[in-house]
C-alpha cells in the first residue's frame, strides 16, 4: 500500500512568483483535492477540540476558503478581514507594512461581541504582519484570539516569533 500524504505533498512550490527569488508556495493544489482538503482542515481544527471558540475569522483570501470549512465543522460563525473597501458597513481598519508599500485591511465593527473567542485563520505564515493586522482588528473589538491556525508557516521570516512575542498561540501543519 502506497504511504499516505501529508499536507505538505499536496502543496505546490511555484519558482518565482509573484516576483524573482521568491518560491510561492501554491496551496490551490491542497484545495483541488478532495483528500488533501479535508486532512488539512481535520488537522487545522485538530487542537482545538473541546474548546469555546465563538467565532473563525479568515483573512482575505485564500483565509476565507480555510476558515469557512473550519468554522462549519465547529458550528461557529465567520468573519472575514478583507482588504480596504471592500466591506459594505461601517468597518475599523489596520495598516500594516508589506515587502513594498503598505496595505490596508478591515472588519465589520459589529463582527465581533466583546468577551467572544476567536480562531484566527490563513493559509501562510509568512512575516506576520498580515496576521497581526487581523488580531488588533478582532483585540480592538474586544475579541479575545484564542488561537492562529495557519496551513504553511515559514518561520525564517519571523511571522511565528512575531506573533508568539504578542503572547499568541500559533499552530501550522507545516513548513
Ligand atoms: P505575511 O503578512 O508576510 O505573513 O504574509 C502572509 C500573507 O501573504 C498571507 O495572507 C498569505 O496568503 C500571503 N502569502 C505570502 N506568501 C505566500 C505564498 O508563498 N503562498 C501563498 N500565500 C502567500
Amino acid at each position: 500500500m502506497a504511504p499516505q500524504k501529508s499536507v505538505r505533498d499536496y502543496i505546490r512550490t511555484i519558482v518565482d512568483f509573484p516576483h524573482e527569488g521568491i518560491l510561492f508556495r501554491d496551496v490551490t493544489t491542497l484545495f483541488a483535492d478532495p483528500r488533501g482538503f479535508r486532512l488539512c482542515v481535520d488537522q487545522l481544527l485538530h487542537p482545538y477540540a473541546g474548546q469555546r471558540i465563538d467565532k473563525v475569522v479568515g483573512l482575505e483570501a485564500r483565509g476565507f476558503i480555510l476558515g469557512g470549512a473550519v468554522a462549519h465543522q465547529l458550528g461557529t460563525g465567520f468573519v472575514p478581514v478583507r482588504k480596504k473597501g471592500k466591506l459594505p458597513h461601517t468597518t475599523i481598519s489596520e495598516e500594516y507594512k508589506l515587502e513594498y508599500g503598505e496595505a490596508i485591511v478591515e472588519i465589520h465593527d459589529d463582527a465581533i461581541q466583546p468577551g467572544e473567542t476567536v480562531l484566527l485563520v490563513d493559509d501562510l505564515l509568512a512575516t506576520g504582519g498580515t496576521a497581526e493586522a487581523g488580531i488588533k482588528l478582532v483585540e480592538r473589538l474586544g475579541g479575545q484570539i484564542i488561537s492562529c491556525a495557519f496551513v504553511v508557516d515559514l518561520p525564517d521570516l519571523g511571522g511565528r516569533a512575531r506573533l508568539e512575542k504578542m503572547g499568541m498561540d500559533v499552530h501550522a501543519l507545516c513548513a
